[in-house]
């Protein structure tokens, strides 16, 4: 039986070796950081993560779904905050239960590295960084945190390392002929803020929801935490008026937060020091080709299609990847040759998908979603989803883990286009909801 290197265990590589595991193969992971169970790191980019059906049912697969979603704060849908301090809840569907939910990135990730290792099957080497490849002679260089330099030897690499990931640098730099490679950056970054509990351990804003703050060029979005706080993201351009390098000094973080975000100011005490202690980062997509090396390596998660995080897919995503490959394993019991080739095929097209998909949902967040008819489109599409078997292109790509990325990017474009311009000649007025189902139905053929 075929032994599992893994390299990288983050979110997707610890998810992957328990379901490795699972199956019954020895996997060693191989981890550039520490053991974030025994020292205290940063879990990485965000704090908090929104976890939904295609994640979940990834995690059902590997067992470890209840043990999850015991610790996690359902969001039933956007709250959003206009700058006069008015609030208004937009559900994210209009079915009851559909929510998604806000978890501790490392909280989660540490479960699953738990989980992974109680099979008796996996060994996590962490401080041990990966370092070259080579794909002919199956030897993998690795460097310990003293920068030791090791040979081993490699049966099957699983490139789980990440948006910048060091498997995929070895796909470039020669172990794949014409490989396709991009890398968009956008031009605004983001940067983590706190709001923290209230003296007794409370929430100082609602703890169902997901609030966003859209302020047309920028805005910042909320997640509540278990302990009472909630993970601030300040999303906004590198530079010029209102980007990060024109927020220099107090006084201008100050006045700005008073412009912009006053309902707030009061509930972050800490802002200045997390403002100026917090790095902001960049964000961007990347799309390669191939994943699949034979049956030598495969890239999973952001290492194969890293995603701008503005649909809350990034390790939906990389969940789905982990998923799809347990059941292609069965499907081709367990022929590694035919079970990547598939496994690039099927996923290639969704991964692209979810891409532009969250790129698009930058833009709707920071600016549509206080648009009206964007307002009126959800209301009428919440209305569907009550009454009838519709789904709106969020509930496709974030409720329907049987239907793919791709297929809910073609349907959900065709169905948003179709409502807005019923909206624009108020052709919705007076009409049932099983009328318009009747005309999606009748003018939308994917
Ligand atoms: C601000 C922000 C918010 C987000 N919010 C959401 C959200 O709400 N919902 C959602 O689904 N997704 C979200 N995402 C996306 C999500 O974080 C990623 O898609 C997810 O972490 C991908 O998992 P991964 O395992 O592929 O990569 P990672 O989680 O990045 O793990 C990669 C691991 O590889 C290790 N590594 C790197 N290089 C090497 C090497 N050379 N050798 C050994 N180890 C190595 C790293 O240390 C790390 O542990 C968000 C992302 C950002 C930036």
């Amino acid at each position: 039986m075929k032994e599992i290197t893994i390299i990288g265990a983050g979110l997707a590589g610890s998810l992957s070796a328990l379901m490795f595991a699972n199956r019954g193969f020895k996997v060693t992971v191989f981890e550039k950081r520490p053991d974030m169970r025994k020292e205290e790191i940063s879990a990485g980019r965000s704090i908090n993560l929104a976890l939904s059906e295609r994640g979940i049912s990834a995690l059902k697969r590997a067992g470890i779904d209840e043990d999850v979603l015991n610790e996690v704060m359902p969001m039933s849908g956007r709250l959003i905050h206009s700058i006069s301090g008015e609030k208004s809840l937009q559900p994210y569907s209009g079915r009851e239960g559909d929510c998604i939910n806000s978890v501790s990135r490392g909280g989660l990730n540490m479960k699953l590295m738990d989980a992974a290792e109680a099979t008796g099957k996996v060994t996590f080497e962490f401080g041990v960084g990966c370092k070259r490849i080579d794909f002919d002679n199956n030897t993998l260089t690795i460097e310990n945190d003293n920068k030791e330099l090791k040979q081993v030897k490699f049966e099957t690499i699983i490139g789980s390392d990440g948006g910048g990931s060091y498997v995929r640098l070895a796909y470039q730099l020669g172990g794949v002929r014409r490989f396709n490679f991009s890398q968009q950056f956008l031009d605004h970054g983001y940067k983590e803020l706190v709001i923290p509990p209230t003296e007794d351990g409370g929430f100082r804003i609602a703890n169902d929801a997901l609030h966003i703050w859209p302020r047309g060029t920028f805005m910042m979005i909320a997640l509540p935490n278990l302990d009472g706080s909630f993970t601030c993201t300040l999303f906004m351009p590198f530079e010029g008026k209102n980007g990060f390098e024109d927020l220099d000094s107090e006084e201008k973080v100050q006045s700005f937060f008073e412009e912009y975000f006053p309902d707030v100011l009061q509930h972050m005490p800490t802002l200045m020091e997390d403002f100026f202690t917090n790095p902001h980062d960049k964000l961007g997509t990347i799309k390669c080709f191939p994943w699949a090396i034979g049956d030598k390596a495969l890239l999973i998660g952001d290492a194969a299609h890293a995603v701008v995080p503005f649909y809350g897919q990034g390790m939906n995503a990389s969940f789905e990847d982990c998923r799809v490959l347990d059941e292609l394993l069965d499907k081709h019991n367990d022929d590694f040759a035919l079970t990547y080739a598939e496994f690039e095929q099927v996923r290639k097209a969704n991964a692209d998908a979810i891409g532009d998909l969250a790129v698009q949902n930058y833009y709707e967040m920071r600016d549509h979603v206080a648009h009206k008819d964007f307002q009126i489109k959800r209301d009428i599409e919440v209305d569907l989803e009550k009454t009838t078997n519709y789904n709106s292109k969020y509930s496709l790509v974030t409720f329907c883990d049987n239907v793919g990325y791709a297929e809910a990017k073609k349907r959900g474009e065709l169905q948003d286009e179709f409502l807005l311009d019923l909206i624009d000649k108020g052709e919705h007025v007076g009409k049932s909801s099983n009328e318009i189902l009747e005309l999606i139905n009748k003018n939308i053929k994917v």
